[in-house]
């Protein structure tokens, strides 16, 4: 028998589930306590149909949801905490626990179990954006109605012909949550607009923001301001430079590293401290992880998590403790060390065929003149000579340079 049974994202085991570990980092312990929340989810919604559900009911069930989602949460403490709320809240409606297992969905037969996934996978997304939403106070009741509704079908005994109509509904309630979760971002931090946003990280302290709570984001900027640290984002906090009341704060410097996917390569050595919002969050590395914090539902063993009062003084006392890079400037490289060329700013376009971004710590060489050994003519693999037209290019000679072939060069900086 499997260990256990996700096949919730796009990283899952072969294209098909993670049954003994999570591609993701997840065990089997932590997937099995996530199966168990959901269940519990499923008897709250049975518990609550017919009566008046209060806010903190409508709240857990965002909670249950968001918690659930990849790269989350990693730790059975406040799984089993966030298990023992839920089924409080449901005895407190007269309800009973432990009706449902989530085994019977992924058992089911492959028609009820793809339409019963595609429900739950839809509410779990959604229950991230109603989250966000409630925190900077937007609500929609119809929105939060339609989980206990869903959940219950879940639970339920409903053919193929009952659940079609539910997923199309899961869609189109989906569509009602995102224009909620707009409202709530636009109306608090304005427009987005679009900006350039640098690559660059400056010297001195700094914090750099994962996830996508922006409520956690503008707090921090509050806490850090004047205190020497700058604030970059990270993977899907990108967007948050183009809301106006966000990067009023000068200290928002812009973006660190590249995908999300990428943090257990990027992170190692950094002298900054990086809070998780939201997902994204990979199991951190020995080497770095004293300088992780988890905040809202994210959780990991051993990280530090902040709280509910939003005092980031930890992270800032980190960061502040790090110090940062001891040196701002950058030469970054579109592409590898060999073949990337050397751009003169960070604000260069990324197209398919862009394979890497390499930003490497200038090293100063003193001038010095040319030897004429020839050696860059014998490495050049365009088979041009370097040296001729560099200068020709400074007598501004276009008949010589199109006579040396200039054009040919393919920028590899072999000779330079
Ligand atoms: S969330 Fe983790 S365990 Fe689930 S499918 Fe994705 S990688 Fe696998
Ligand atoms: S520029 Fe070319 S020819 Fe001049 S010293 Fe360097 S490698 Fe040799
Ligand atoms: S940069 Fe141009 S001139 Fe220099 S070695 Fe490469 S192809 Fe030749």
């Amino acid at each position: 028998m499997d260990d256990m049974f996700c096949y919730q994202c796009e990283q899952t085991a072969k294209g098909v589930a993670c049954t003994t570990k999570g591609v993701c980092g997840k065990t089997a312990d932590i997937s099995n306590l996530q199966d168990d929340m959901t269940g519990a989810l499923v008897a709250l919604a049975v518990a609550t149909k017919n009566k008046d559900i209060d806010e903190a009911t409508y709240h857990i069930m965002l909670e249950g949801m968001f918690t659930a989602i990849t790269n989350v949460s990693f730790y059975d403490v406040t799984l089993k905490d966030l298990i023992g709320r839920i089924d409080a809240i449901t005895l407190s409606y007269g309800g009973k626990l432990h009706i449902y297992t989530m085994k019977e969905v992924w058992s089911d037969n492959e028609d009820i179990r793809s339409l019963k996934s595609l429900i739950l996978l839809g509410l779990r997304g959604m229950g991230a954006y109603a989250y966000h939403a409630w925190v900077l106070g937007y609500k929609d009741k119809e929105v939060n109605d339609f989980f206990f509704t869903a959940m219950r079908a879940i639970g339920g005994k409903g053919s193929v012909d009952e659940l079609l109509p539910l997923v199309l509904e899961t869609g189109k309630v989906n569509l009602a949550c995102m224009k909620l979760l707009d409202e709530a971002n636009t109306q608090t931090y304005g427009d987005p607009t679009p900006i350039e946003v640098p690559l660059m990280i400056e010297k001195g302290p700094f914090i750099v923001v994962s996830g996508h709570d922006l409520y956690d984001l503008y707090q921090l900027l509050i806490q850090t301001q004047g205190k020497g640290i700058n604030i970059y984002t990270h993977g899907e906090m990108l967007p948050a430079h183009g809301y106006p009341k966000l990067r009023e704060f000068d200290h928002l410097k812009g973006n660190f590293g590249t995908a999300w996917q990428n943090q257990q390569k990027e992170f190692i050595d950094l002298p900054g401290a990086v809070l998780f919002t939201t997902n994204c969050l990979m199991p951190p590395k020995e080497n770095y992880k004293d300088r992780i914090f988890t905040t809202e539902v994210v959780s990991y063993p051993e990280l530090v998590h902040i709280g509910e009062d939003k005092d980031f003084t930890p992270v800032i006392e980190k960061a502040l403790s790090l110090g940062g890079y001891s040196e701002d400037e950058v030469t970054v490289l579109s592409g590898g060390p060999m073949m990337g060329k050397a751009m003169p700013n960070d604000t260069f376009v990324i197209t398919a065929a862009t394979n890497a971004i390499t930003v490497l710590k200038p090293e100063k060489y003193p001038d010095m003149a040319c030897l004429r050994c020839g050696s860059c003519t014998d490495h050049c693999p365009a088979a041009i000579q370097p040296v001729r037209i560099n200068e020709f290019e400074r007598a501004k000679d276009v008949d010589a340079l199109n006579r040396l072939s200039a054009l040919d060069c393919i920028e590899c900086g072999l000779c330079t």
